[in-house]
């Protein structure tokens, strides 16, 4: 077990003197002070398993921060174990709760678990003191979590991060597993309704993952830092002085050879000037790529209308609109051999394209070595483009969709069930039934791209739902009430 140290940052002065944030940092202002001295002094203790990766490490250092500077002492530790089968048997749980994977826990597995989750109980201890309240994110610190909601006064609180919005042999394995551990929190926390599993229903609550408005994600960029931006990633050709130099390593676009090569070759993507389609993810069969190229294709080969003025802009944005398909640098996914073959099922796809299609479908390799750089970019692109896409099979939430609605990008989503809590279709923008057929994608494209009013309308009540629910405002603001509940019980 080790204490992360949390620097402090941006304060929530930081956050309110912008404009657009004022509000909400005045509501969580406005709940905390009823609801901080309700609490009594008591502490949180939030537990999960690595400091650095992945989306609970990525968000827990704003919330830590923030909670402290709203009144309460919250510390954040890590389990650790010098026994890696048992990271790997977690990972194994973690695949079954999605669905996958051989649906066999056995009684070697639990004798591995139990003895991994006394020794980190065990060292927990020591930073917990009498009515503390102990938040434990994710199945691998469930177990040292449960020890420790029976052996103290304490209360717990499980967040489940995972789920799946259907049972099959694989999530009863997992659940079966799990639920000794799980039945003894005071409270669980997942983030959709449909992944409550049904022995914790009742003592559940929904909290939704939320994105943090100032990170390099997704933080204002003025024309002048994006375009820099661009430029300086290789994405767009520099036609005028920039003020900052060359990232380290630069964003590179598959070529017709198949080989990945700079980014403005064979030609210019046009970034700033042509209407820019966009899905930016893990390489990853359960993001959709490959039927979205496709449906892409077929959007770009509908019939061309040209009865009247609108209908003739509608042709010329189809004629030179582009999809942008972009995801981690391979050399960064070695040790995904799942990815790199996604990626090399798609490159491959891409080579047998006819030649004309080359220049409209681009596919970018995002450097990875900084993570800043890679956020950057990121935001870049998803301010560059007319709609951003989320095309999954499946979806645990989809921070891309929220991110893209944050930034008032209309989103064409798929009705994967994370992507269902976020967007409401025709209100936030649009959903596709089914991500696996092109002819949808092709004609809800098709349909989207016609309404130039209705792209903004969208992209305004995305803003608006992200502002409301899925920033770290509200998500502090419900875990404030939620603690509040439970210590009252
Ligand atoms: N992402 C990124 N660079 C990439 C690909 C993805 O920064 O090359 C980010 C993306 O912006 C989002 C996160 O990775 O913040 C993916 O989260 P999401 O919930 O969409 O899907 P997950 O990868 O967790 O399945």
């Amino acid at each position: 077990m080790k204490l992360v140290e949390v620097k402090k940052t941006l304060s929530l002065d930081d956050y309110a003197s912008f404009a657009h944030l004022a509000r909400a940092v005045e509501d969580l202002r406005a709940e905390a002070r009823t609801l901080v001295p309700r609490l009594q002094s008591r502490r949180v203790l939030m537990v999960n398993s690595t400091a650095q990766g992945g989306g609970v490490a990525e968000m827990l250092p704003t919330q830590v921060q923030l909670l402290r500077e709203l009144g309460l002492e919250v510390n954040w530790a890590v389990i650790e174990s010098d026994r890696p089968e048992f990271f790997k048997l977690t990972k194994h749980i973690h695949n079954l709760i999605h669905g996958e994977g051989t649906p066999r826990l056995d009684a070697e597995a639990r004798a591995l678990y139990d003895a991994v989750s006394r020794e980190n109980a065990d060292r927990l201890r020591e930073l917990l003191r009498p009515n503390d309240i102990l938040v434990v994110h994710d199945p691998q610190p469930l177990g040292a979590g449960c020890l420790l909601r029976r052996e103290l006064p304490i209360k717990a609180i499980w967040r489940c991060h995972i789920g799946l919005d259907e049972h099959n042999e694989a999530t009863r394995a997992a659940w079966q597993f799990l639920r000794p551990h799980a039945e003894v929190y005071d409270h669980v926390v997942f983030s959709a309704p449909e992944y409550i599993p049904d022995f914790l229903a009742g003592r559940a609550t929904v909290i939704h993952p939320a994105i943090d408005p100032l990170s390099h994600k997704n933080r204002v960029l003025h024309p002048h830092k994006l375009v820099g931006i661009l430029c300086n990633a290789g994405l767009a050709g520099t036609h005028a002085p920039v003020l900052t130099a060359p990232f380290p390593t630069p964003a590179r676009r598959l070529q017709a050879d198949g080989r990945f090569g700079p980014a403005t070759e064979p030609d210019e993507i046009g970034l700033l000037y042509r209407p820019i389609v966009t899905q930016v993810s893990r390489w990853d069969s359960l993001k959709g790529f490959a039927p979205l190229m496709e449906g892409f294709l077929r959007f770009k080969q509908c019939r061309p209308s040209a009865a009247n003025q609108r209908q003739m802009r509608h042709t010329r944005r189809r004629e030179i609109v582009r999809l942008v398909l972009a995801g981690p640098d391979p050399d960064s996914i070695q040790d995904d051999p799942e990815g790199v073959e996604v990626l090399e099922e798609l490159c491959a796809r891409y080579r047998e394209l006819p030649p004309e299609c080359h220049r409209d479908i681009v596919i970018l390799s995002l450097p990875m070595d900084s993570r800043k750089l890679n956020a950057l970019i990121v935001n870049a692109l998803q301010r560059s483009s007319v709609v951003v896409v989320q095309n999954s099979l499946r979806e645990g939430f989809g921070l891309t969709v929220t991110e893209a609605m944050w930034k008032g990008v209309p989103v064409l989503a798929s009705s994967a069930c994370g992507l269902r809590q976020q967007v409401r279709d025709g209100v936030d923008g649009r959903m596709v039934s089914e991500p696996t057929n092109p002819d949808e994608i092709a004609a809800v494209l098709d349909d989207m791209m016609q309404q130039p009013p209705a792209l903004e309308r969208w992209g305004r009540n995305a803003q608006l739902r992200v502002y409301n629910e899925f920033l770290v405002f509200a998500q502090l603001s419900r875990w404030l009430r939620l603690w509040t509940r439970v210590t009252r019980k």
